[in-house]
Formats: C-alpha cells, structure tokens, sequence
C-alpha cells in the first residue's frame, strides 16, 4: 500500500520508511526485505537507511513515543529535569521502551523551539513550554492510555515567537504576484534584479542567491529547485515562522527561480520535527495549484512547475547541502564529494538550485519589490536583513529581524540579555564570544549565522556548554570520514574528562590539536565547524578550564588498560600477573 501510494519511487523510500515507522513504531525486518524486494534496491540500502535517521528504529518504541529537546538552552530551561522525571513517574529508563510496550521517553537533538522551552514531540506532535505539573498529568494519561490528540490543547500550543519585524516579516505578497512581476520583468532580468540585490545564502554560509541562480542558468540540461527547510542548528527556529506563516512567499521563490532555469519540479526538504505543519503547507500548495500557481503553464507563462515537500527523519547532517541530495533521493545522508557543485550535478545528477527557506522567501520579495528595496538594508558587504532566533539567558527570546551589520552589543539590549557573558553567535558549528567582542557584527563580513544565536549569563559553565556541543557532533557525525568519525569521539573524550575535573593541561593542548586537526581534514561542513566551540572557549575562558584541571602529579590515565585488554585475556586464556597495571 505504501509503496504503490508513493509510486514505487526510489527516491521515496524515506517517506515510505516514515509511514511505516508511524504505523508500528518500527520498522521490522519485513518491511525492510519488502521494500528492497518492490523497490528493486539492496537489502543493505535499506536497511543502512533505517539505521541512519534517529527517528526511524529496527525494534518496537513505545505506544507512546516522548522526545525531549536536548539542545543547550532546552537544558537551561530545564528538559533534562522534566524528562526525567516523566521517565521516574512511568519507571522506564531513558531511550528504551518499558516492558509493557506502553511508552518510551528519549532525548533528542534541538527539536526548533527553543524560545519556548523546554520542549519535544510524542508520537512526532510538538508540545512546548513543559513543567513539572504538566509531567504528572502526562505521566497520567499515558497509564490510562489515552492518545495524545486527546491531551490538553495548549500543550500543543507554538507561538510564532516574533519580537521584532523588519523588512522581511513586514512584506506579504499576494499569492502570484511576484511571479507574474518576474514575469513582466522578465526572467533574466529579474536574475539581474536578484544579483544586483546583494542577497546571499540565508544558511550562513553566505553565498551569493544571484551568482548561484546564474550558475544554473548557465547550465544546460535539466534542473531542479530544492529548499533546505532543514534548519537542524541547535538554536534555530526562524524557519519555522517562515514555513507556518509565509509559505506563499516561500513557494513564489521556488517558482521563480525554477521558470528561471527551466526545472519542472522542485522539493522542500523539510525537517522530520517540523511534520505538525505539514498539513497547512499542503493546503497552501493546493491552493496554489488551483490559483494556477503550480503545475502546467503557471500564471499563464507557458511554463510548467511543480512542488513536493519532504521530511527528514532526525539527522542534522542532512542540513549539509549534498547529504540534503542525497536524502530527497532516499539514501542516508552521506555528504558528496565536493566539486563538483549542486549546480552542474546536484539531484538525480541534474543541475540544481538549492537555498533555504530565507533565502528563497527574500528573492521572492525582490523579485516584487526590487533590488534597491532590499539593498537599502544592512552593510555594504552584508545586504538586507536577517532573522536571528535568540534564546538562553534574556528576558525576550524569540524571532529579531534586524538589519545584518548590526553588533552582539544591539541584539542583546533588544532582547534583555545585557548580562550576557557569551554569545554563541551560528550554534554549535558558529563562533563563541565573550564580552571583549560585543561590539562585533552579526554580518557575513564578521560573525555569520544561519539564525542561532544563545546567550549565557555569568551563572554559566562554558566548559559545560562546550561540552554539551562536542557531545552532539559525537553523535551527529555521520561517520563517513575519519577525521571527524574519530575526531568528535576523541574531542568528546576529553570534554568529558575535563569537565569532570579530571583533565591536565596536556589534555587541553590535545583538544586544541586534535579540533584544528579536524577542522582541517574533514569531508564536510560539520567536521570542519565541530571543534569551534571547544577552541573558541579554551580561548576566551580559559580561566574556566584551567581552574578545573589537575596538576600534573596528579596525571589520571585516559582508559582503563586492564578493563580494555579484559575480553582479549579471555579469548587466549592468558592471565600473566606481570602485565597486570595496579592503581595502587
Ligand atoms: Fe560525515 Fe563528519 Fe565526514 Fe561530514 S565531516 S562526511 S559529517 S564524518
């Protein structure tokens, strides 16, 4: 059935796996045989899809399935505490089923809903703001096995999280509109509008909108439009007010740029966490379809584009641009090999558009209001305005769209966080700041970011968020190369130990050795960003590691030699006293 709905497509099958996921909670054995038997595909494709994505599993979870929100700021608000104690009420311990089959409580990477923390899913529907009054009533109804569409509403309930408005927010496009002023303009000039504007990549990375769209243009051959509405940074949720409330805007962008280049369809790829809005963006795609929109010779063009949304299923690799390919095409989210570029062979090895929800959503509004509109904004290296997501330690977390060039100093007055100490400016994979370097600006010329920004005050451990990151590329590498496959281990190692208070300065130096070793040699983004937190603490407060290390009589061996060699004695017999290391 799922298989036949979804057209026996390949490049479906993590939608197909999804479904079934839903359905039995699990993707048993059978399914996996199944799907390689009607799809045509190697068991081991399959199955090394299943065992990819964090939200898929090979054995039974729980009736009910409980994720908390594990990123920084959900623990300052306080997921740890909840999760827990909603794991103590139901006796079950954290990410294993209990006996009975009822329910299974996890944490999980940032769910994108940090400003109202703490937050998570069940049975993939958010729920915000959770307290401990609220756990028991949780605790409770699931005993009493009543499904979670029957909890109480406001539990459920997401502000849009919108503080401030600038041009962005502040520009709804009747649906149509720019298309058909692209259309007017034309279409290689509205390419020329686009360049002219100055819009770069709103992921952070900061490549130009324009010179990648020309790219393709210049491009023979078939094209596609992808968005990455992946937005997987600890700390961000901009995207996620854009998806809910300017999808017209968002679905304009992808249009125009695919009438542009000639693409017949385009793909959201949308991350697995964000599947509560799904309903609502198809509604706006078929309104669209019927307002001639989508599909054949939109807004009477002559041309034919469609879209398809698809989600993620738990991988922040995915936000990678060629792992993002690589999943819409149904495989694990390996990164490729770069060059060459999405743009010469991006989606089923066709020229591709890929920007994300930002970035398509302000080239949809130049498109209808003009460069010089949008290039009035912002500093002369940094055009326009950018949506940061604050949370942390401020009085106002929310969604701040401020002009780029703006400082650390500015964001955080308009937010409450004057007693800021740091500034995780980017997330994890971002740059951390301390209070000498308030007066820098969020802009692609100084601190860039994809939206994410955390504040810390005074009462925080750095170490201790440091180690939180290393912790969550540990897990999130993908492991395809080593550098970063052993590298985040290692870094994680020594996060730990130092954390723990059972580090030396030889363990600080190796982090330092081994974060710019990774930094240099791996494969793709995350590992080339993983080790930034740790090197930028370790240098803006260093007071905070070495108050904690030991001295170096006091050296504590980084593994147990004797518990290491244990299983290897038993295999050969060989007990020799004298190869025995005693502590004492
Ligand atoms: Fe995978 Fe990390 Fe290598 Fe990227 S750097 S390909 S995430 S192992």
């Amino acid at each position: 059935d799922i298989a036949a709905r979804h057209l026996h497509a390949r490049h479906r099958l993590l939608q197909m796996l999804r479904e079934v996921q839903a359905s039995r909670s699990y993707v048993p054995e059978e399914a996996i045989q199944f799907f390689a038997h009607v799809l045509n595909l190697p068991i081991a494709r399959v199955r090394g899809c299943v065992e990819f994505y964090s939200f898929l599993h090979t054995t039974p979870r729980g009736q009910f399935d409980v994720y908390f929100s594990d990123s920084v700021t959900d623990r300052m608000a306080g997921s740890q505490i909840v999760a827990k104690r909603l794991a103590d009420r139901l006796g079950v311990t954290l990410g294993q089923p209990r006996a009975d089959g009822r329910v299974t409580v996890s944490m999980t990477s940032c769910t994108g809903h940090c400003e109202q923390a703490p937050a998570g899913l069940v049975n993939g529907r958010v729920f915000t703001r959770m307290t401990e009054a609220r756990i028991e009533k949780m605790a409770s109804l699931i005993e009493h096995g009543v499904p979670a569409s029957e909890w109480p509403a406001e539990w459920f309930h997401v502000d849009d999280g919108i503080r401030e408005r600038g041009i962005t927010l502040d520009t709804v496009i009747p649906p149509g509109e720019a298309i058909r002023a692209a259309l007017a303009r034309g279409l290689p000039a509205t390419l020329d509008e686009v360049e002219r504007s100055g819009l770069q990549g709103r992921g952070g990375a900061g490549f130009p909108v324009g010179r990648k769209w020309r790219g393709a243009f210049d491009t023979k051959g078939t094209h596609y439009i992808t968005c990455n509405a992946d937005e997987g940074e600890p700390g961000t949720f901009k995207d996620r007010v854009l998806l809910a409330k300017y999808a017209d805007e968002l679905f304009e962008g992808m249009t125009i740029a695919g009438l542009l280049v000639g693409a017949k369809k385009g793909y959201v790829y949308m991350r697995g966490e964000y599947e509560y809005m799904m309903e609502g963006l198809q509604t706006v795609l078929a309104e669209r379809r019927a307002a001639g929109l989508l599909g054949e010779n939109v807004c009477e063009s002559g041309l034919d584009f469609d879209l398809r949304i698809h989600l993620g299923a738990g991988a922040y690799v995915c936000g990678e641009q060629s792992a993002l390919l690589e999943s819409l095409e149904g495989k694990r989210g390996i990164p490729r090999v770069r060059p060459p570029s999405a743009v010469k062979i991006g989606l089923f090895g066709q020229s591709t558009i890929n920007n994300n929800v930002e970035s398509f959503v302000q080239a949809a509004q130049i498109a209808w209001k003009g460069a010089d509109w949008f290039s009035a904004h912002g500093e002369a290296k940094s055009r326009g305005t950018k949506l940061l997501s604050i949370a942390g330690d401020c009085q106002r977390p929310g969604i701040y769209e401020l002009p780029l060039g703006t400082t650390v100093r500015e964001v955080l007055a308009r937010c409450g966080g004057e007693n800021a100490k740091a500034v995780q400016v980017g997330g994890p994979a971002g740059t951390c700041v301390g209070r000498a370097e308030f007066d820098r600006r969020v802009s692609y010329a100084d601190l860039s970011t994809g939206g994410s920004i955390m504040v810390f005050n005074d009462l925080r451990d750095m170490v201790d968020v440091a180690r939180q990151f290393a912790h969550f590329f540990a897990h999130e590498s993908c492991g395809f190369c080593t550098p970063c496959r052993v590298g985040t281990q290692m870094l994680k190692h020594y996060a730990d130990k130092i954390a723990d208070g059972q580090g030396t300065q030889r363990d600080l130096e190796q982090v330092s050795s081994i974060g710019e070793f990774v930094k240099a040699y791996s494969h793709c983004g995350l590992g080339e960003t993983a080790p930034n937190t740790l090197l930028d603490t370790i240098k803006r407060f260093p007071e905070e590691y070495t108050s904690r290390l030991l001295a170096e009589a006091d050296f504590v061996p980084e593994f147990d030699l004797d518990a290491s060699v244990t299983e290897s004695r038993a295999l050969t017999g060989r007990h020799d006293q004298l190869d025995q290391i005693h502590s004492d």
